[in-house]
């Protein structure tokens, strides 16, 4: 592939495209930042506009009144856009003829929503919450003054609604062949988060999926390398709005990132590593608030001792089985419990057994955790507490584990070599 070199991808999240400030910001980032590199620019949904049209579509989708919400996001886009780019007086026109204009989308958006059958609730939703990216897109591109593409052309997936799974080989073939032309005619930008089926329906990746994006899109074109511009300063030992004296890693590992992403750190979209170790492109991590800082650069390195890393998870529940007769705990029986776990989906992130007993600390859903306890009842005793935290220490060190555990009542613990955990009421 030529040029391929110097091409970098951006990824920028909603809180860096949240208001028409927000979006001045991102062009001067990107003037800036991207001066002599060809771009391709990957935008979430503004602010908090995924949620807002959750909202929407759970409303018209269960035959409620959504006007009102509707109206304030497209006021909300229109004025951003009326302040960014005044001259287009609420609407935004797009680079060609073949792109959107603001108003076009705003009209499909409520298309959908009247149209919306009592069908398949995941399929529905695709078609209506990817929307958020798209309308974000018109409105950068423009104020960029750059190509706006269609993600759903780009990124094929299959019909899995809400988690679509991409189709690599295809994907890559479409990826390769029609962006690099456009890409030396000046940047593009597109939707992260959504990609389409081959018969040309919408599909999102997952929530927060929009880093994936970017690494999907890096892939396939051999990117030189990726930068996910956040409020923070990089990648952060722990989340800075629940844990005080936060320390950043100027560098770490795809694999200690991957299993940081795996403990719950909600820093990056975990599937967005992996394709971007298999070709060895960096992914960089910095702030759009001070884009010469150094940030994190993530990349296959051998590091020392890295600082101890902090990763919380809430809403767990304990689940705890006995065999009803006292007798030992036997792999006839964890087949029995793994196999109903997964019957009712439950996820396990942790698990520890005894002689007699079997404990699993997993992500609390009534639903599914009523379906686990109609399964198993008859064979075992079960007990189990909700409302409960998860904490993982990632290099744990004596210090660390004080610090974290001296104020709390641990109701189960565990410790590897690397890994320290436990579980308390939140
Ligand atoms: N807008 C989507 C979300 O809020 C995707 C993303 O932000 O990455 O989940
Ligand atoms: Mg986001």
């Amino acid at each position: 592939m030529q040029n391929s070199h110097s091409l970098k991808a951006y990824k920028f999240g909603g809180a860096s495209v949240k208001d028409a400030a927000a979006i001045r910001n991102l062009v001067r980032v990107v003037q800036e930042q991207g001066a002599g590199s060809s771009l391709l620019i990957v935008v979430s949904a503004m602010g908090k506009t995924t949620n807002a049209l959750e909202e929407i579509f759970q409303l018209a989708y269960a035959g409620q009144d959504y006007t009102t919400h509707v109206t304030q996001l497209t006021d909300f886009h229109r004025g951003v856009a009326r302040e960014l780019l005044p001259e287009q007086t609420g609407n935004v026109l797009g680079h060609t003829p073949n792109e959107p204009s603001l108003n076009q989308l705003l009209e499909q958006l409520s298309d959908r929503l009247a149209t919306l059958t009592s069908g398949d609730f995941d399929k529905q939703y695709d078609q209506v919450v990817s929307f958020g990216e798209l309308l974000a897109t018109r409105i950068v591109a423009s104020a960029l003054k750059a190509q706006w593409l269609d993600c759903r052309h780009l990124i094929r997936t299959d019909h899995a609604w809400r988690e679509g799974r991409v189709d690599w080989p295809t994907t890559e073939r479409i990826i390769a062949t029609t962006l690099p032309p456009l890409l030396t005619q000046g940047p593009i930008v597109t939707q992260g988060f959504i990609g389409g089926t081959a018969s040309g329906l919408t599909t999102t990746l997952g929530r927060e999926g929009s880093d994936y994006t970017a690494a999907i899109l890096a892939y396939c074109l051999q990117a030189e390398s990726v930068t996910i511009w956040k409020d923070v300063a990089g990648l952060l030992n722990a989340d800075p709005k629940i844990f005080q004296n936060t320390v950043r890693y100027p560098e770490i590992s795809y694999q200690e990132t991957i299993e940081m992403a795996y403990y719950g750190a909600s820093v990056i979209h975990p599937k967005t590593i992996k394709p971007l170790a298999v070709r060895q492109i960096p992914l960089y991590v910095k702030s759009f608030l001070d884009p010469t800082a150094e940030g994190t650069k993530i990349h296959d390195c051998q590091h020392g001792l890295l600082a101890p890393a902090f990763i919380r998870k809430v809403n767990q529940c304990l689940v705890s089985f006995e065999s009803r007769d006292f007798a030992f705990i036997s792999e006839e029986n964890l087949e029995v419990i793994f196999g109903a776990l997964a019957q009712a989906r439950l996820k396990i992130n942790l698990m520890q057994n005894s002689a007699i007993s079997f404990s699993i600390c997993a992500d609390f859903s009534e639903h599914r955790l009523e379906k686990l306890l109609e399964a198993l009842r008859d064979q075992f005793t079960i007990h189990y507490n909700t409302g409960l935290e998860l904490y993982t220490i990632k290099n744990y060190d004596a210090a660390s584990i004080q610090q974290l555990t001296s104020s709390r009542e641990l109701l189960l613990e565990q410790r590897t070599r690397q890994t320290f955990q436990f579980v308390c009421r939140g």
